[in-house]
């Protein structure tokens, strides 16, 4: 998937059973944070080719935030907390990094793995916990 805006380096996120099929051993990382991460070769649909040679990662979980949802959660940004998510699969996901900045709407971004286990679904209600 291409997300934009656009960047200036080439990052693929992937989750750690995609991982697993696809034999990469990515670092868990945060957005971004690509040096000495494995590379892989992209092929699209129409049969394009891109070889990177690094920019694999496993993406730490994060929460976007808007300054005021950091103000009203009482929290900074680089700030770790907890998500508590409810439910018969619920679950705390520990280390979960705060971002704010004045362009992101308020939304926790986990990967496959991660939302499965605890089986969230799309604007699921969940708790902060700060440590
Ligand atoms: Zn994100």
């Amino acid at each position: 998937m291409v997300v934009a805006p656009s960047r200036s380096y080439t990052q693929v996120e992937i989750s750690f059973t995609n991982a697993e099929v696809l034999g990469i051993d990515p670092p868990l990382r945060e957005s971004g944070d690509i040096e000495g991460s494995p590379g892989c070769v992209l092929i699209g649909t129409e049969g394009r080719r891109i070889e990177l040679k690094k920019g694999v990662i496993a993406a730490l979980r994060h929460i976007h935030m808007h300054p005021r949802d950091a103000e009203d959660f009482g929290v900074t940004a680089g700030e770790r907390v907890k998500i508590r998510v409810p439910g018969e699969r619920g679950l705390v996901f520990e280390n979960v990094i705060v971002r704010v900045a004045e362009n992101l709407a308020l939304e926790m971004h986990i990967d496959m793995d991660e939302g499965r286990a605890a089986k969230v679904v799309d604007f699921q209600l969940v708790e902060l916990i700060k440590y």
